[in-house]
């Protein structure tokens, strides 16, 4: 299957998701998980009017937003250092993995260098895993509120890397969770703080993800096929 074959496959899925949910399609945002792929693949699915597309190394990002058209919303979906933000703050529409103050203050220092709001999800481990980045779920307000402070970072939301698992209903009750830690949230008001965006669901389970209440998933086995990290 070619790669937009694939895409429009994965679009079938989460509107059938959507309708199974009774919440509009355009309530999810699919991200294209373009991550080790080449560019020739992006441009495969740019006629199909695919603007959304995921990154997690902040060179690779980088490089493709020089090369590619202007108009694409670059999503950084990985772990960041803080050394990098300053090459990236003003490449990426959305940045998903903010996981503690101190790289929240980095994004905030260096948007306002460039003239710009970073747009930034709190990353939660919402399952506890060791391998996994994240802040804890219980110290998630508390960041939303300290970040909220911040001059040129605005904080829009929740994004969470569930756990690999063989059954996407296995990671139903963590995307519950997330959603639920949203709401509650939402309810305290922090001033330059929605939770408008939950970024959950990945291959294996986007569908699952979509059911419990994901406003972006991250898709990228499912469009682009197996990743080769040997290179
Ligand atoms: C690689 C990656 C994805 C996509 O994973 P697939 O299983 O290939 O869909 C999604 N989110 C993050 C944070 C990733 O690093």
């Amino acid at each position: 299957m070619s790669v937009c074959e694939n895409y429009l496959a994965v679009e079938e899925k989460v509107k059938e998701a959507c309708r199974r949910a009774g919440r509009n399609r355009d309530e999810v945002t699919l991200i294209a998980v373009s991550k080790t792929k080449p560019m020739s693949m992006i441009e495969e699915l740019l006629p199909l009017g695919v603007v959304d597309f995921g990154e997690n190394k902040v060179q690779e990002l980088t490089a493709k937003e020089e090369a590619l058209p202007s108009g694409i919303h670059w999503h950084m979906i990985g772990h960041l250092q803080r050394n990098k933000v300053k090459y990236m703050v003003d490449k990426a529409c959305l940045i998903h993995s903010v996981d503690s103050l101190r790289l929240a203050e980095t994004v905030s220092q260096e948007a306002g260098k460039k003239g710009v709001t970073a747009n930034i999800l709190i990353e939660v481990n919402v399952a506890g895993e060791d391998s996994k980045f994240g802040v804890r779920p219980e110290e998630t307000a508390a960041l939303a509120e300290t970040i909220s402070k911040l001059p040129n970072i605005s904080v829009k939301g929740l994004m969470t890397i569930a756990p690999f698992v063989e059954n996407a209903e296995e990671n139903r009750e963590v995307f519950r969770n997330l959603r639920k830690l949203s709401v509650d949230i939402e309810e305290k008001k922090f001033n330059n703080v929605t939770m408008a965006v939950l970024s959950m669901g990945m291959t294996g389970d986007y569908e699952v993800a979509i059911e419990e209440g994901a406003t972006m998933v991250r898709v990228g086995t499912g469009i682009f096929g197996e990743r080769d990290y040997s290179k």
